[in-house]
C-alpha cells in the first residue's frame, strides 16, 4: 500500500514537471496580457473612501469567467466585494493562497503629472494609483490563476486567488469579513501578498525583500488631569505640564531591544553587502557588550533599523486648553505605537506607566487592530522555492527576510498559522521613494511588472509541481 502510494506521489510530481517542461510559456503573449488587464483594473476607480471594489471584483469575474474559472464575490456590503477562486491541484498539498487588494489610497488628481485613473504608459512606465498598491499583485495573481487554468496543470495543492476589498483602512467588509465568515474558502498553508519587493541598483537587481512578520499597530491615549483656573494664578497641578513631561519622559525612554529569527536573518545577510563601517555597526547588535551603542545610534541615524529593533512610541496628538487665559483640567495626548509581534502588551504599557511615574496622567491602551503571531518561518518550502527562484532568475542578487514596520492583510493570515509572505516587483533605487506606494505619480515599470509575474510562476511551480 505504501509502496503504490509512493509511487503514484512520484508519478504525479514527474508528470506536472515534465507538463511544465513541455507547456513552455509565451511571456510575450503574458506580458501584453497583463498589460491589458493591469489598465483596466488601473483605469477603474476604486478610491477608498468609498472604494466601490465591485466594480473591479466584476471585471476580474468576468476576465475568469471567460477563461473558465469559477468564482464568487463575498460580502455583507454589494458595493464592497470580496473575489475568490480557486485552481484544484490533486490535494496532497495544502493551499497556496495569493492575495491582492483592490482599493486604493485616494489621490490629490491636480499633482500627477497624468490622470492617475488612465493608466497612462511613458517611458516604459505605466502611471495610476494603485501601480504598486496593489493593483500589480492583483494583476500578477489573476495571471497566475488564468496560466495555471490554461497549461492543464494539475498541482500538488490547490491555489486561491482573493481579491479582497477595504485594505487601506481595515473595512469590516474586506478581508477580515473572509477570515471571520468564509474561512474555509481561503484556508491554506501559505499565502503569498504585498508588503515585500526588490531593487535594481546600477541596472541589475540587487536584493529581493521578502516579509515573513510585521509590527502590530497598537496605540494608547494619555489623559492628564488637574485643576482649572485663571491663567494669571499658574498652578503646579496644570493638567498640560504634566501631559508635557509624561510625553518627553515617553519619547527619550529607549523600549527593549531584540532581535527575531527574522530581523537576525535580515542583519546577517546586510552585514554581508554591505561597507565595513555599516558592517561593524550592524555587527555590534550581536554583541551584548555592545548592543545598545549600536541601538542608540540607529535610533538617531538609521531610524528603520531602530524600529526594527524594538516596539516603538511615537506621539502623534497633542489636545489641550480652549482659551488663552485658562488653565484646563484635562490634556490628552495619542501615541502610535507599533508593537515587535511577541510583544506583552499588558507588560509593556505598565512599564510606560513606570517611566511616566505620575498619578496624573492616565494611560489608556489602545485597541488591537491585527493579531500578535509567531514570524512565518524561514525553513518552510514556500519560503525556499522564493530563494531557489531568486538565484535562478537573479543569481546576482540575495533574498532578504524582513520584517515589515507598517501593516498587512497578511497578519490575520499569520494569526491563524498560515506562513505568509509579503513580496513585490523590482524596483530602481535611483527612482527614491517619489512614485511609490501612496505618492503622487505612482508608478511601475512595463519591465518590473512582467518580471515580477515570471517570478510568482516559478515560484508556485516550484512549489507546488
Ligand atoms: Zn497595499
Amino acid at each position: 500500500m505504501k509502496m503504490i502510494m509512493l509511487t503514484c506521489l512520484l508519478l504525479s510530481t514527474t508528470s506536472a514537471r515534465q507538463i511544465a517542461a513541455a507547456t513552455p510559456v509565451d511571456w510575450s503573449q503574458i506580458n501584453k496580457e497583463t498589460l491589458f488587464h493591469f489598465i483596466n483594473l488601473l483605469k477603474i476607480d476604486t478610491s477608498n473612501p468609498p472604494g466601490n471594489e465591485t466594480q473591479a471584483a466584476l471585471y476580474l469575474r468576468n476576465v475568469l469567467t471567460q477563461n473558465g474559472i469559477e468564482s464568487e464575490l463575498l460580502g455583507p456590503n454589494p458595493d464592497r466585494l470580496n473575489l475568490v477562486a480557486r485552481i484544484k491541484g490533486n490535494g496532497s498539498a495544502r493551499p497556496v493562497l495569493l492575495l491582492g487588494h483592490t482599493d486604493v489610497v485616494g489621490v490629490q488628481r491636480e499633482r500627477w503629472r497624468h490622470d492617475p485613473f488612465a493608466g497612462v504608459i511613458e517611458n516604459g512606465y505605466v502611471y495610476g494609483r494603485g501601480a504598486v498598491d496593489d493593483k500589480d499583485n492583483v494583476v500578477a495573481n489573476l495571471m497566475m490563476v488564468l496560466m495555471l487554468k490554461r497549461s492543464g496543470l494539475v498541482l500538488n495543492r490547490d491555489v486561491i486567488f482573493v481579491a479582497e476589498s477595504g485594505e487601506e483602512g481595515f473595512a469590516k467588509e474586506g478581508f477580515r469579513y473572509l477570515v471571520n465568515h468564509h474561512w474555509e474558502k481561503i484556508d491554506a498553508e501559505y499565502a503569498l501578498g504585498e508588503g515585500g519587493g526588490g531593487s535594481i541598483k546600477d541596472g541589475s537587481p540587487y536584493l529581493l525583500a521578502v516579509a515573513a512578520t510585521e509590527k502590530v499597530g497598537r496605540g494608547a491615549e494619555l489623559i492628564a488631569r488637574g485643576s482649572s483656573g485663571h491663567g494669571s494664578m499658574p498652578r503646579v497641578d496644570n493638567a498640560i505640564t504634566h501631559l508635557a513631561r509624561a510625553v518627553a519622559r515617553i519619547a527619550e525612554w529607549q523600549p527593549p531591544m531584540r532581535l527575531n529569527e527574522i530581523t537576525r536573518a535580515y542583519f546577517e545577510r546586510v552585514a554581508e553587502i554591505s561597507d565595513p563601517e555599516k558592517a561593524r555597526r550592524i555587527r555590534d547588535l550581536f554583541n551584548p557588550a555592545t548592543a545598545d551603542n549600536a541601538g542608540n545610534y540607529f535610533k538617531k541615524h538609521q531610524i528603520r533599523y531602530n524600529s526594527f529593533l524594538r516596539t516603538t512610541i511615537s506621539p502623534n496628538m497633542f489636545n489641550g486648553g480652549f482659551r488663552p487665559n485658562v488653565i484646563p483640567s484635562q490634556a490628552t495626548a495619542y501615541l502610535d505605537i507599533r508593537a515587535l509581534p511577541d510583544e506583552n502588551m499588558t507588560a509593556f504599557y505598565q512599564m510606560m506607566r513606570e517611566v511616566i511615574d505620575d498619578p496624573a496622567v492616565e494611560l489608556i491602551p489602545g485597541r488591537q487592530m491585527n493579531p500578535s503571531s509567531k514570524p512565518s518561518g524561514l525553513k518552510t518550502d514556500l519560503y525556499r522555492s522564493l530563494e531557489a527562484v531568486q538565484k535562478r532568475l537573479y543569481p546576482e542578487a540575495i533574498t532578504l527576510p524582513m520584517l515589515l514596520t507598517g501593516g498587512t492583510d497578511l497578519q490575520p493570515l499569520r494569526g491563524k498559522g498560515v506562513h505568509a509572505y509579503g513580496i513585490g516587483p523590482l524596483k530602481d533605487m535611483q527612482d527614491g521613494e517619489g512614485n511609490g506606494a501612496h505618492a503622487d505619480d505612482e508608478r511601475i515599470s512595463e519591465k518590473a511588472l512582467y518580471g515580477f509575474v515570471r517570478y510568482l510562476w516559478e515560484v508556485i511551480l516550484d512549489l507546488s509541481s
